[in-house]
C-alpha cells in the first residue's frame, strides 16, 4: 500500500476500503518509527493530522471528495501553517508558531488533504545538503551515509522513505529537483508566480518558487491542480486560467523533440550519471522522441550570478528577523541596536550569515554596479539562451545534478563545492523557467540518478506528459530504499 499513487489512495477512500483517519495514522505510524533514523520531520502533530482526517472523512462521506481528499501530505517546514511551529530551519524561528496559512497550505486544506508534518529543510532554505538545518542534518533513506541533497531535503527523504504519500517544496536555485534526484523521486519546479508565494517564508523573492514533490509524474499534476493559482496577495503571482495538469498525461511522445545542451555533457559531470542520463534518453529515443544538441553557452555564469542576486535579495529578505515581533530575541542586551545584533548573531546560522555579508557587500554603494547590476544583466543572457534553444527543441534534458548523494559532510566545509551541485538547476530559477526532476536510475554506491527535464514557460503540462510516459515503460520511480519497505 505504501507504495500506491494518489490516485489510487484516493479510490480506496472513495470505495470506504480505508478511511482517511486510518491511512494517515498509518503514515503517521510509520513517520514515528522511521524519524529517530532519518530526521525527515521538525515537528509532527499526531492529533492535528487525525483530526483533519476525520474531518475529511467526513467529506467524502458526505460525498463531496476531490482528489486528494483525505490524503496526508507533508508540508516543507517553510510554509507558515497556523497553529503549527514553522521554523524555516532556523534558530531564529525555532519559537514562532504561525498565525496564519500559506497560500499553499491553504489550498491543500481546501482540497481536504491532511497535513502530516513538517518537513526538515536547510536554514532559510541556503543549502544543497540539508546540513545547514539547526534541527539536524537529513539523511538519505537510499545510504544513511549520504545526504538527501536540500534544500527541501526533509521533504525528498519522506516521500522515498514512503513516510508521506506526497510533500511540498520550494526551489530557489535547485532545492526541488536537486534532493528529488539525490532521493530517487520526482519533482517539479513550476514556471515563476504560478504557485503562490505568500506565507513562504523568503529567501530570494526572484527566484523563489514552490512546488510538489512525489513518487511520480501522475502524482505531481494532482498536486500542481491544487498549489498553482492566481494570489492577489504575491505581487509576482500570475493570472492566469486555471489549467489542469493531468489532461496531457497520456499523449504519446512521437515527434517530441528534446534538446540536450552541449554544456551539460561535459568533464565535470560523473560517469555514473552520464551512464543513467544517456539510457533514459535513449528509451526517450524509443518511445518516438528525436534529439538535437542545442547551445547554452552561458551555462558556466549561472552559479556565480545566482550566488550574487540570491545572496541580495537575502540579504535584504533577512533584515525582518530583528528579534522585535518574531522569533528568537537574545536573552541579555543593553540597548535596541545590541538587541538587533545579539539575536542576529546568536539565532543565525554559518551559512546564512555567509549570504547576508555576500549580499550587503554586492548591494553597497561602489559595489552595486560592479557585482548586482553586471548580475542582471548576464541573468538576462542566460534567459536568453534558453529562447534561443526553445526555438530548436519543445524539451530540454540533462543531468539534474552533477554527481549521485554525496557523504554527509563531504562538502559542508567548502561552499564553493557545495554550490556547483546545483550548476544544472540554477539558471532555470535565473530563467524563471519550469524544470523538473525524475528519477533514472541508480549510480556509483548505489545511490539515485536524477534526469533533469527543462521546458519552456507554462510547459508544465507537456513537462508532466514526457515524464508520465517514461514512467509508464520504467519502474525507477517505484523502487524504495531497502531500509524503508513494508
Ligand atoms: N542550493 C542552492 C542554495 O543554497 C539552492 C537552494 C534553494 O533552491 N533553495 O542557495
Amino acid at each position: 500500500m505504501l507504495n500506491s499513487s494518489l490516485k489510487q489512495f484516493s479510490t480506496l477512500l472513495a470505495a470506504k476500503k480505508i478511511s482517511s483517519a486510518e491511512l494517515t495514522g498509518e503514515f503517521l505510524k510509520r513517520s514515528q518509527a522511521l524519524n529517530p533514523g532519518y530526521n525527515a520531520f521538525i515537528t509532527i502533530n499526531e492529533e492535528t493530522s487525525l483530526n483533519q482526517a476525520r474531518a475529511a472523512d467526513m467529506i467524502i462521506a458526505s460525498g463531496g471528495a476531490r482528489p486528494l481528499t483525505g490524503i496526508p501530505i507533508a508540508q516543507k517546514d517553510i510554509f507558515c501553517t497556523k497553529g503549527w511551529l514553522t521554523t524555516c530551519g532556523s534558530k531564529m524561528l525555532s519559537n514562532f508558531i504561525s498565525p496564519y496559512d500559506a497560500a499553499v497550505v491553504e489550498r491543500f486544506n481546501a482540497a481536504g488533504a491532511v497535513n502530516i508534518g513538517k518537513t526538515n529543510m536547510d536554514e532559510f532554505a541556503m543549502g544543497s545538503s540539508n546540513e545547514t538545518s539547526y534541527y539536524g542534518p537529513v539523511r538519505n533513506p537510499w545510504d544513511t551515509t549520504a545526504v538527501p541533497g536540500g534544500s527541501s531535503g526533509g521533504s525528498a527523504c519522506a516521500v522515498a522513505a514512503r513516510m508521506a504519500p506526497a510533500a511540498t517544496g520550494t526551489d530557489t536555485g535547485g532545492s526541488i529537483r536537486q534532493p528529488a534526484a539525490l532521493c530517487g523521486i520526482s519533482g517539479i519546479k513550476p514556471t515563476y508566480g504560478l504557485v503562490s508565494r505568500y506565507g513562504m517564508v523568503a529567501f530570494a523573492s526572484s527566484l523563489d518558487q514552490g512546488g510538489p514533490m512525489a513518487k511520480s509524474a501522475e502524482d505531481l499534476a494532482l498536486m500542481l491542480n491544487v498549489m498553482a493559482g492566481f494570489d492577489t496577495r504575491d505581487s509576482t503571482s500570475l493570472q492566469r486560467e486555471a489549467e489542469d495538469y493531468v489532461r496531457e498525461l497520456e499523449k504519446p511522445l512521437a515527434g517530441l523533440r528534446i534538446g540536450l545542451p552541449k554544456e551539460y555533457f561535459v568533464k565535470e559531470i560523473n560517469d555514473d550519471v552520464a551512464r543513467a542520463v544517456e539510457a533514459a534518453i535513449a528509451e526517450y529515443r524509443k518511445l518516438g522522441a528525436k534529439t538535437v544538441e542545442v547551445s547554452l553557452p552561458n551555462t558556466k555564469l549561472s552559479v556565480p550570478v545566482y550566488y550574487v542576486l540570491a545572496p541580495a535579495e537575502a540579504s535584504s529578505n533577512l533584515s525582518r528577523f530583528d528579534g522585535v515581533r518574531y522569533g528568537y530575541r537574545a536573552p541579555k542586551y543593553i540597548d535596541l541596536d545590541d538587541m538587533y545584533r545579539k539575536s542576529r548573531a546568536q539565532a543565525f546560522g554559518a551559512e546564512v550569515k555567509r549570504r547576508i555579508l555576500i549580499g550587503t557587500y554586492v548591494l553597497s554603494h561602489g559595489y552595486y554596479d560592479a557585482y548586482y547590476i553586471q548580475a542582471q544583466k548576464l541573468r538576462r543572457l542566460i534567459a536568453l539562451d534558453f529562447a534561443e534553444a526553445f526555438k530548436q527543441c519543445d524539451i530540454i534534458m540533462g543531468p539534474t545534478s552533477p554527481t549521485v548523494a554525496f557523504d554527509l559532510g563531504e562538502k559542508s566545509s567548502d561552499p564553493v563545492q557545495m554550490y556547483l551541485s546545483d550548476a544544472y538547476t540554477i539558471s532555470v530559477n535565473l530563467a524563471g523557467l519550469p524544470g523538473m526532476s525524475i528519477p533514472v536510475g541508480f549510480g556509483d554506491k548505489n545511490r539515485p540518478v536524477g534526469l533533469h527535464i527543462v521546458g519552456n514557460y507554462f510547459t508544465e503540462a507537456q513537462m508532466l506528459n514526457v515524464a508520465h510516459q517514461y514512467q509508464r515503460v520504467t519502474d525507477w520511480h517505484m523502487q524504495m530504499p531497502a531500509g524503508s519497505q513494508e
